[in-house]
């Protein structure tokens, strides 16, 4: 479609990122006939974790195999694929220009966001090691797997704090590891946590003790040690990439990418999906604003006669 409609850029959409926002949005564009070209640096956000949870028809798959099957698809349907990092975005809409970090320079005349956040782990012995496996951020992704198991918290707030009053959906053994810190908790925050039985071990963390692949207990200064089977922080996360603040896209206080309706970011032609967006943090959702991102793109590339005297504005919806 995008030779007959005159289109003179080598793509019509080139997409940065390849986790299940960008794979799905490449899909729907090619569906759409689209010259798209997904680019991705190939470090996705869940490499760590054994499994996928909570995607329906997908029984926990592991995240490789997730992605090998998105990918294959979307290729299946027309999509080009290219193994390299974006280094550089400039331009404006209907003539980008994205420098990669192998092979030539690409020009499109749209850019779909779509390089995810990255975790900030803990600076703690064992919580690198185990993360994916038994150190998680998502109590969404990963509580269900700990049902009825011994499972800390780390973080001294009101996060931490709600965090594990969160978890309580799942396992009735809760422990809040303040790590070294008072509880910065107001009286009643305190007396909700004694209520529903939620333990406050205060001393600093030393290192987390595995037992094969999985957590097994957390060693602490001058205490006994805590044995858990899981461990859950929250520290928050930073953007895959700084192309969209280098491009003047606008962001939120929390650092993801403001996007209207149709995904569209404050910078016109420039679009995001994805975790980069913000929460929830879900392989569903991003491939869902995948979808959307993809839609509105479709129609934005639709030439203006399409769009005939009295009809609808198209909402990307
Ligand atoms: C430990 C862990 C477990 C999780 N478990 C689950 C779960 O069970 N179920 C669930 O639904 N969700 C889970 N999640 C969340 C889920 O992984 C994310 O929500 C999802 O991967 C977001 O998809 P995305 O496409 O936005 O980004 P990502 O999947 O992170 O993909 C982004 C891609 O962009 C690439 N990239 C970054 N910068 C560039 C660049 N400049 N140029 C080219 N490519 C670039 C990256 O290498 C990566 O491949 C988990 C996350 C973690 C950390």
């Amino acid at each position: 479609m995008g030779e007959e409609l005159g289109s003179t850029r080598d793509y019509e959409v080139v997409i940065v990122g390849g986790g299940p926002a960008g794979l799905s949005a490449a899909l729907w564009l090619a569906r759409y006939r689209r010259r798209v070209l997904l680019v991705d640096e190939g470090v996705p956000r869940n490499q760590s974790t054994w499994a996928v949870h909570g995607y329906p028809g997908l029984s926990d798959l592991p995240p490789a195999e997730v992605r090998r099957r998105m990918l294959q698809q979307t290729l299946a349907a027309g999509a080009e694929h290219r193994e390299a990092s974006v280094t550089g975005l400039a331009g404006r809409k209907d003539d980008f220009l994205l420098e990669l970090s192998a092979g030539p320079a690409v020009r499109s005349r749209r850019v779909l966001l779509a390089y995810g956040q990255r975790d900030v782990l803990p600076q703690i012995e064992g919580v690198a090691d185990l993360f994916g496996s038994s150190v998680f951020h998502c109590p969404d992704c990963d509580g269900p797997s700990l049902a009825g198991a011994r499972v800390a918290v780390l973080g001294h707030d009101h996060g931490a704090a709600s965090l594990a009053l969160y978890l309580l959906t799942w396992t009735p053994h809760m422990v809040l590891l303040t790590n070294g810190q008072p509880p910065e908790l107001p009286a009643a925050a305190l007396a909700t946590l004694a209520t529903r039985n939620v333990e406050i071990r205060s001393e600093r963390v030393l290192r987390l003790v595995p037992r094969g692949r999985f957590l097994h207990r957390v060693d602490v200064e001058h205490g006994e040690a805590i044995n858990v089977e899981g461990l859950f922080f929250h520290l928050g996360t930073l953007p895959g990439s700084d192309l969209a603040a280098r491009l003047g896209c606008e962001h939120d206080a929390a650092g993801h990418i403001r996007v209207d309706r149709t995904q569209e970011s404050s910078v016109p032609g420039v679009y995001a999906a994805g975790d980069v967006t913000g929460q929830p943090y879900l392989v569903i959702s991003a491939a869902a604003e995948g979808v959307r991102a993809a839609l509105a793109l479709h129609r934005s590339l639709l030439p203006p006669d399409f769009d005939l005297p009295g009809t609808e504005e198209p909402d990307g919806s």
